[in-house]
Order: structure tokens, then sequence, then C-alpha cells
């Protein structure tokens, strides 16, 4: 595993709303980051993770920022984005909703001469400077390949697995299928395993995505022997469904995020993996180009990823996500990423 052990145990999820830095702005142009987060209920990382890591990366370089949140809203989004600029941003990040609302925000940033960031999401046909991420085919082959691990371990004949994707206009959605699809359909293909029901999940809507799974179990006759859920939330409400059919710990399931819930769920022997990005690392990596664009600088990177639909190599970041599971669940607190007693007391 590749885990640093210079994060600090921070107390987490300690805030929400906007928040201003002000920084020691000598001459020039005045760096001013705008961050816009997707939504608060796909996951908890944007809220508890993202918000705190960017912030601290902010208010230690000394720049000025706005980190809001659009709360799942396509026009609020666009609001935002003409807010900051107004305001005098000289770099917007953003978390898109979709690739064709997203694609609108980054253009038009562009033409007001604010540089912009994708960060996590890639926006498909867009035009940000930098995209900022982890290996999102490489989550999903961790996904796949914990999957195989438990159904091996739980000794299952012809296991019937189920699958939840994430939204599908997430491009990312797309990439973690792309990843747990490479391990599974060959299992499909040769008969191992049996293909069950595979659905997307709209917004990443965990509400929906219970809703979802009771109509796949609905549908298989209970004959489910496994679930690929694309991240912890969906995860959650996967299990919530299996425990009151007396079969939580029986079926694995799938998560991503390292949350806090996901990671009780582990604990609990409810949750076969998740998957654990180092969302401080993914800050880090964005505040720091960020603030290079905002000061005028162009910072190369090591990678770029081709854009499949404008066919642009964007310069990128790509970072490595682990895998967890009950031997592991220390790495991600030793990491700093949780603390002991948010596991211990489920406080989030
Ligand atoms: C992120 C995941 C997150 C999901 C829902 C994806 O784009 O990469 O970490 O769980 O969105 O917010």
């Amino acid at each position: 595993a590749s885990l640093l052990a210079v994060g600090s145990l921070a107390a987490c999820g300690d805030d929400s709303g906007s928040d201003s830095g002000t920084g020691n702005n000598g001459g020039g142009k005045t760096p001013k980051i705008g961050v816009i987060l997707p939504d608060s209920k796909s996951s908890v990382r944007w809220e508890t993770a993202d918000r705190k890591y960017l912030e601290e990366a902010f208010k230690a370089a000394g720049v000025q920022y706005d980190i809001q949140n659009a709360q799942g809203d396509k026009n609020t989004f666009q609001t935002l984005a003409d807010q900051m600029i107004t305001n005098g941003a000289t770099v917007l990040m953003i978390v898109n909703l979709d690739s064709g609302t997203g694609k609108a925000v980054l253009d038009k940033a562009k033409s007001q001469g604010v540089a912009t960031i994708d960060y996590d999401r890639l926006t498909l046909g867009g035009s940000a400077e930098y995209y900022v991420s982890f290996d999102n085919v490489a989550v999903g082959k961790l996904q796949g390949e914990g999957l195989v691990k438990c159904l091996t371990a739980a000794n299952a004949q012809k296991p019937v697995v189920a699958e939840l994707n994430g939204s599908q206009t997430d491009n990312n959605a797309t990439l973690f299928k792309e990843g747990y699809d490479s391990v599974l359909k060959p299992k499909y293909d040769a008969g191992e395993y049996v293909q069950g029901p595979d659905q997307w999940v709209p917004d990443w809507d965990n509400a929906q995505a219970g809703t979802i799974f009771e109509q796949m179990v609905t549908q298989t006759g209970g004959k489910i022997n496994g679930v690929l859920a694309a991240n912890d939330g969906l995860g959650n409400a996967v299990i919530s469904v299996l425990k009151k059919n007396k079969l939580n710990g029986k079926v694995p399931v799938t998560g991503q995020d390292a949350t806090v819930q996901g990671l009780q769920n582990i604990l609990a022997g409810d949750q076969c993996m998740t998957v654990y990005k180092a969302i401080k690392q993914e800050a880090d990596a964005a505040a720091e180009l960020a603030i290079g664009l905002a000061k005028g600088e162009k910072k190369t990177t090591s990678q770029t990823v081709k854009d499949p639909e404008g066919g642009r190599d964007v310069p990128s970041v790509l970072l490595t996500p682990v895998a967890i599971t009950k031997e592991n669940v220390k790495d991600v607190v030793a990491d700093g990423f949780v603390t002991k007693e948010e596991l211990c007391t489920g406080a989030y």
C-alpha cells in the first residue's frame, strides 16, 4: 500500500457553509480561488474531507479562497460560478454535476480570463487547464477484485452479482464501471459468475439506491449473492435492505471513499471492502496547481488524460487508490483520514 504516514489526526467534518480566507497579498494580481463542490448527499467526502483539506491548503499558502457547494442544483452551480467571477476569482475549480453544464461553466469562465481546474471529475469536452483526480479505472478494478475475494472466501458457487453504478452523468462512474467490469465480465462470460441486475443510480442518490436495490431483490426472487456498489453511500443503502432481509454479512457489498460509515460497515462484517482515496493528496495537488495559475504560472504535470469527447490531452494529476478491508482499516486511521474515536462512536 502506498499510504503516506504524514497526515495529522485532525478532527473532521467540523464546518459547513462558505468561508473566505484572507491572504497576505502584495502587489500584482491577487490570487483568489473559487471552488464549487457538487452536493452534500452523494458522498460525505465533499463537505467533510475535500472542503477541509482545500481550506487547509489555501490557508497555508495565504491565498484568498471561496468554497461553495451547489447542493446538486445545476442552476445554482452556474450562479455560484458567475458570482465568484464577479467577485474577482482568478481561478475556478469545479466538481461538475454533469459534463454538459460543467462545460458551460468552464467555457464561460475561460471567456472571462479565469483559469479553470477539473477537480476529481473530468468535464468531457471541457476546457479546464488541469484535471486532478485518482486513477478511476484502478478504483473500479480494486472494487471488482475486492468483490471476487469476498465471494471466493464465502465459497460462493455461480454467484449472482448485482451492480449498482454511480451517476451516469459522472465520468468517474463510467471509469469505475470500466474497471470493475474488466474483472467481472470475464467471470460472467466464463459462466463462473451470473450477471444479475445492473443499474445506474441517478445523481448517486443514496435513497434511490435503496429503492433500486429493493427492486433488484424482488426481480431476482432474492437470489443476489454479491453486490458491486460504486461507493460507500450506495453500499450502505444496499446493506440497509440486506439487514431487513437478515442477509447482511452474507452477501458481500463493495464501496468507495473510506467513509466512517463504510469503515464501520466493514468492521461490522456487513461490507466487503472500500476504496481509500487520500483526499488530502488530491486537495494539496489541486491547490498547488490553482495557486500557480492564480499567480500566472503554468506548472507542468507528469501525466495527461485524453478527453474522449474533445480529443484533447488534459494535463493531469492522477493519484493511486488503495483497497481497504477489515485487515487494513487501521491504515486509514494512521493516514489521518478518520480517527479511531469516529470509528468507535460513529460521530458522523
Ligand atoms: C467521486 C467519488 C464519490 C462520488 C459521489 C465521484 O465522482 O470520485 O469519490 O463517491 O462522486 O459523490
